[in-house]
């Protein structure tokens, strides 16, 4: 059976049943004498947030197998805010090992959708964001992210009808538990079955990993998280940039759309008096265009998803007015880049990333790691 996804939280773990796919929860249940239907009647439950114990079909010694072999854990919700403007619900949730993480419910026209994490903590540094104040505890597992899916689903009786992996850490710093639960909660014979073209990826520009998920040939979205139009504004929010610069990250976010035949979709996060004038608009759109509409890519829709800053109380960052905002929407479509200002969900409890879990004392702990560290 291939491990490496189902690696646990930390050595000496059991791998959670959760993370198991179809075919590896079928070998599991081979290795224990187990008849071959019985994959399709734990597999698409379990996912649907059914413990192998209240099927009401599984025998009791398969439950007790299951649960010494590999746990079925559910993240349980520590904390619950629901905003009374849109309905937008936050989740503070408590994994098997006591760490906290976000995820975020969020009802669109279109249908619900579910911000996940998939990190506890995150060590890449982005100067406007709450989740990367105490590091990188752990990377969580495919299983743990599946999780976060089920108990917003279960919670609110709801379908998750897409799901954004922006929360708390960078997918492709944990790259094989997010590609891992990409294939888990796409799944057809799985019980929650979120199209691939519902799935949205968020990365800071992880260049290598980018590549990487370009081979994967998924056909998810990705979102490049920007934030700036040249190298010394996002080395100083960024310091990913300092290992792999704009023009490294655009070339790589070329070579994905030429493999995938994807669009990208790029987030530009407005800070009042570092990246929001009508010169960092037009400079924005030429390097777009520069980069990405040449050659077999010369009609290539570019989007830019513009998100007013959601101030960070530790950081003396703040969001720039309506005005700036929309003259830089403006400034953008005039030199051909589409652009939408991101509506702000949840204003009246705190939507942001890892603002939550800071207010619970979470993500001060010593010994994580950030990227200021490692580069
Ligand atoms: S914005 Fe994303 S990648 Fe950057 S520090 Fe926050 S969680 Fe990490």
């Amino acid at each position: 059976m291939d491990n490496r996804t189902v690696a646990g939280p930390s050595a000496g773990y059991p791998p959670d049943l959760l993370s198991f796919s179809f075919g590896q929860l079928s070998e599991l249940l081979e290795s224990l004498g187990e008849p071959s239907y019985r994959a399709e009647q734990i597999y698409p439950r379990m996912q649907r947030g059914i413990p192998p114990g209240k099927m009401g079909n599984i025998p009791a010694k398969l439950v007790a197998e299951l649960e010494e072999r590999a746990p079925y854990r559910l993240p349980e919700i520590a904390r619950k805010l629901v905003s009374s403007v849109d309905g937008t619900v936050k989740y503070l949730l408590r994994l098997a090992d006591g760490n906290l993480i976000e995820t975020v419910l969020m009802r669109y026209r279109h249908g619900n959708t579910v911000c996940v994490s998939t990190q506890v903590g995150c060590r890449m540094g982005c100067a406007f964001c709450a989740s990367t104040l105490g590091g990188r505890i752990r990377n969580m597992t495919a299983g743990e992210i599946l999780g976060e899916v089920i108990a917003a689903g279960n919670d609110s009786g709801e379908r998750v009808d897409n799901i954004v992996m922006m929360g708390i850490g960078e997918p492709l710093d944990n790259y094989e538990a997010s590609t891992a639960f990409i294939r888990l909660v796409s799944d057809p014979r799985g019980g929650l079955c979120v199209g691939q073209r519902h799935i949205s990826l968020s990365t800071c520009g992880v260049v290598d990993g980018i590549d990487r998920l370009a081979a994967e040939k998924f056909q998810i979205t990705l979102s490049v998280s920007l934030h700036a139009h040249d190298d010394a504004v996002r080395d100083a929010v960024m310091p990913v940039n300092r290992r792999w610069n704009i023009s490294e990250l655009l070339a790589a976010c070329r070579r994905y759309a030429l493999a995938t035949g994807r669009r990208i979709s790029f987030e530009y996060t407005l800070i009042n008096g570092k990246n929001c004038g009508e010169k960092d608009a037009a400079a924005l759109a030429e390097l777009l265009n520069r980069a990405l509409r040449r050659g077999p890519m010369s009609r290539y829709p570019i989007h830019v998803n513009l998100i007013p800053l959601n101030s960070v109380r530790e950081r003396d960052l703040r969001a720039p007015d309506r005005a700036q905002v929309d003259a830089f929407r403006q400034t953008l479509e005039k030199h051909g880049v589409r652009a939408t200002v991101r509506r702000t969900l949840g204003p009246d409890i705190n939507a942001s990333c890892g603002q939550l879990r800071r207010a619970a004392g979470a993500g001060d702990t010593a010994g994580a790691e950030n990227e200021k560290e490692k580069t």
